[in-house]
């Protein structure tokens, strides 16, 4: 079960995530990476991680260019560091 909270950066990008950057549901531990290819979040099964090893590629584009991401990181739309801000009242249960 997770917690997912929307973030807003000022450029107007949003993403509903764990602040963490990481996440464990039912069906596993789910990482959070930032895609330079979609310029979005992805996540990513802490299975398939292992599976794909130094191999491992975005599951909407297919590219390589994947960086470890949490709330603190760099937005994937602007590039800009720190910019999330929390989206009050907007939590939501995952399982
Ligand atoms: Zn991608
Ligand atoms: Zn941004």
């Amino acid at each position: 079960m997770a917690q997912f909270k929307t973030y807003r950066c000022k450029c107007g990008f949003e993403v509903q995530t764990e602040p963490l950057g990481h996440y464990s549901l039912m069906s596993g531990e789910y990482y959070t990476f930032r895609c330079h290819k979609c310029k979005d979040i992805v996540s990513i099964s802490a299975e398939d991680i292992a599976l794909a090893a130094y191999n491992l590629t975005c599951p909407e584009c297919g590219s390589d260019k994947l960086e470890c991401w949490s709330v603190n990181s760099q937005c994937p739309k602007c590039n800009q560091c720190g910019t999330f801000v929390e989206i009050p009242g907007s939590i939501m249960m995952v399982d």
